[in-house]
């Protein structure tokens, strides 16, 4: 209702003071209130302990928050109190006494956020106190904790679904910025979500068309790209020295509106030449990945990368600069066979130690083009935990990729047709 939205919104100003929700937060507070299972998966920074921390002051009792670590807990909780929100939560750092005035208190109906972690919900002491405390709903933040095929599974999480079960009219909110469909089927399925309200939103921009593509002179494809534009740009190189020799060479050849920027700038220098970035509309930056943390600008048209990213994380990351304003933007990856031969090197020799299997990775999926970051944490877990067969195995996998890629005749591809390959992998 009308009256009940103002609410909302009156809330949201006098304990956070924010104005308005972000993307689906208001959809997701309405869905917990109205006493539905509630699935959000939304990327990090989203905003999404506001889904849950506001919908328990509209709720009689209290929200119980599961949280994997002490950290998080403890630093939301000052927050909340900070808000002046009764909140609190409950660690083997407190004593007897500490924790019973918590429990008094939320059986008093003062505390409106009790935050947990996973381990204490099998705890004697915590159930015998629970049976006397009205809960409104339970929040299982980072929910991906509880898939087996996750990178952070914490055996722990498993414990929720038996407390649902003997708990089955209390609603639950999960929450996680991992939204691969196993992982998705592993929460519903685990936390036994009756029906559950979904709120997804694609980590994919689609406004952000992607090309991969084979080039055998990675300088002369770009000055080929930079010729004939006339928008803004970032070009990411690895090395300072990349950065350099690449805005040499486009100089060369007439292209004036480039320039390159890295860490080993003065700060006067990085000043001035972002600055001009900034506020053309046809200038290029070839870059380090010194360059992109607090860019704020608007009508970037292109991200190229000149060689792929670190990792998946980074890679979108970087692309992601391009076409905050909504309008059609592109984002350009330049690879080569010589790449390929070098990491079908170290794959020869040796079992590739955690950084360079990271790095092959990267470079597979930015070029296959994958938005999901499910198999790549699989695999690299698998290795970093040491379990030889599966290593093995991912690595002939890899190898398998590898050698298809090293005998394609030049690959060209949109995001339209790369799914296709994947069945490689
Ligand atoms: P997530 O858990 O999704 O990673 P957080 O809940 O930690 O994100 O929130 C990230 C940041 O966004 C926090 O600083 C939070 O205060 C801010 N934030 C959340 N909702 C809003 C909003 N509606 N308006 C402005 N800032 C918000
Ligand atoms: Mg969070």
């Amino acid at each position: 209702s009308n009256d009940f939205d103002q609410l909302k919104y009156k809330t949201l100003k006098h304990f956070w003071g924010y104005d308005s929700f972000r993307d689906s937060q208001e959809e997701v507070i309405n869905s917990i209130i109205n006493e539905k299972d509630t699935l959000v998966l939304l990327p990090t920074g989203a905003g999404k302990s506001l889904c849950y921390q506001l919908p328990a002051l509209f709720r009689e009792g209290v929200c119980l928050v599961i949280s994997p670590l002490l950290a998080l807990m403890k630093d939301q909780v000052n927050q909340l109190k900070f808000r002046g929100i009764e909140a609190e939560y409950l660690s083997s750092e407190l004593d007897d006494y500490d924790a019973e005035v918590i429990y008094n208190r939320c059986k008093d109906g003062l505390t409106k956020l009790l935050y947990i972690s996973p381990e204490r919900i099998t705890n004697k002491q915590f159930l015998q106190n629970i049976e006397e405390i009205q809960l409104s709903f339970i929040a299982v933040d980072e929910a991906h904790c509880i898939s087996e095929w996750g990178q952070d599974f914490r055996p722990s999480y498993q414990n929720i679904k038996e407390f649902r079960k003997n708990n089955p009219e209390i609603p639950c909110l999960a929450l996680t910025a991992t939204a691969t469909p196993k992982v998705l089927e592993e929460i519903k399925i685990k936390l036994e979500l009756k029906n559950p309200k979904i709120f997804q939103k694609s980590f994919k921009r689609e406004n952000i068309r992607i090309f991969t593509e084979e080039v055998s002179d990675k300088f002369q494809r770009v000055f080929d790209i930079l010729k004939y534009n006339h928008s803004s740009g970032i070009i990411y190189v690895r090395t300072r020295k990349e950065a350099e020799l690449l805005t040499e060479f486009l100089h060369k050849n007439q292209l004036k509106n480039v320039d390159y920027f890295h860490a080993g700038l003065t700060t006067k220098e990085k000043n001035a030449k972002q600055n001009l970035w900034n506020t053309s509309n046809n200038y290029v930056l070839i870059s380090t990945n010194a360059f992109g943390m607090g860019i704020d600008k608007d009508n970037v048209r292109f991200v190229l990368h000149y060689s792929p990213a670190p990792s998946l994380e980074n890679y979108y990351q970087e692309i992601g600069r391009a076409g905050r304003d909504g309008q059609d933007s592109f984002a350009y990856l330049l690879w080569n066979k010589q790449e390929i031969i070098n990491f079908e090197q170290i794959l020869k020799n040796q079992i590739p130690n955690k950084s360079e299997f990271l790095k092959i990775i990267t470079y597979l999926y930015s070029i296959f083009q994958v938005a999901e970051y499910e198999l790549p944490e699989k695999v690299f877990q698998l290795n970093i935990n040491g379990i030889q067969n599966f290593t093995k195995l991912s690595i002939a996998k890899i190898k398998n990729v590898l050698n298809f890629l090293h005998n394609q005749e030049i690959i060209y591809y949109n995001d339209n047709k790369s799914l296709s390959s994947l069945e490689l992998l």
